[in-house]
């Protein structure tokens, strides 16, 4: 006979010992999720908190050649599978650990994806972890919904650009994750705005400031902007993740000032506890 699966009751016990799980979600590809999600893991581990970095994001799981992990395997113990070791303090789980081939598409069937998602939040010994970062599908679909569901009392950081069409997608995430009852940690707008290489001055390639107002209208925190780079790009397809090839940039700043701001939040709410 087959057990009836309560989604999140097994991922729940797993994650039982990770303090904050913050989901990274966007209304559409493209955005730059993954390339934020990445890089506050990065920062939040390079300031001395254990991080699980989880990417399920089916359709591009870019987060193994973001960090240069692409030929590393999963390995088991006690019946679990292991998180990889990127660096002191961060453990990456991705998707595309299953997929060898890079051009492969994935082609799997609903439930078999859904199996391989449900075994990353509930069979993976994550462990002792300050923070849990994952990854999330593109969309409000069934796929970011189907994972969401999976993953208990987790936070939402919304990422958008300005030139989301009339951010409209914004509006889809945040009542997205209203639905699932999840808390909207904050809005991040990437690819705001491009520093001048030369004189560091600001350029608004596209009208900046559409997250801002959105988080505004929707009474949710802003967590920040971070402009566009053309070394993101480069950096990213030569697996170095753009925080740990940079000392002191806009891009690094803004990631940083995002990641005060959540340890913020979550320094605040355990004074409330
Ligand atoms: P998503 O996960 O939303 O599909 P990615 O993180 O894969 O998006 O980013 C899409 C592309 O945009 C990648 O090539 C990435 O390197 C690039 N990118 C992301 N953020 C920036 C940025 N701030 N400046 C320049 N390029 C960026």
């Amino acid at each position: 006979m087959q057990m009836e699966h309560k989604p999140g009751t097994d991922a729940a016990k797993n994650l039982e010992r990770v303090k904050y799980r913050l989901v990274v979600m966007s209304g559409k590809g493209g955005v730059g999720k993954s390339t934020v999600a990445a890089n506050l893991a990065i920062a939040l581990s390079l300031k001395g908190h254990e991080v699980g970095l989880l990417d399920v994001d089916i359709h591009g799981p870019s987060i193994p050649k973001m960090l240069g992990l692409e030929e590393r395997k999963i390995t088991a113990e006690d019946g679990l599978l292991l998180p990889v070791f990127a660096m002191p303090n961060l453990v990456v789980m991705s998707i595309g650990f299953l997929l060898r081939e890079d051009d492969t598409p994935v082609i799997w069937r609903g439930p078999l994806k859904m199996g391989a998602i449900r075994q990353f939040l509930e069979e993976v010994k994550w462990g002792d972890l300050d923070y849990l970062i994952v990854d999330l599908p593109p969309g409000t679909g069934d796929e970011p919904l189907s994972v969401a569901q999976l993953m208990p009392q987790s936070d939402a950081v919304i990422v958008t650009t300005p030139q989301d069409v009339a951010l409209l997608s914004v509006r889809k995430s945040i009542n997205f994750a209203k639905a699932l009852k999840m808390k909207i940690l904050g809005i991040v707008e990437n690819m705001s705005g491009m520093n001048c290489p030369h004189c560091g001055k600001k350029i608004d390639l596209f009208k900046t400031g559409g997250g801002e107002k959105a988080a505004k209208d929707f009474a949710i925190p802003f967590l920040g902007p971070i402009p566009i780079d053309p070394r993101i790009v480069e950096e990213g397809d030569k697996g170095i993740s753009f925080i740990l090839s940079q000392d002191d940039s806009p891009v690094v700043r803004a990631f940083n000032q995002i990641v005060e701001k959540i340890e913020k939040h979550y320094e605040e709410m355990g004074e409330e506890v």
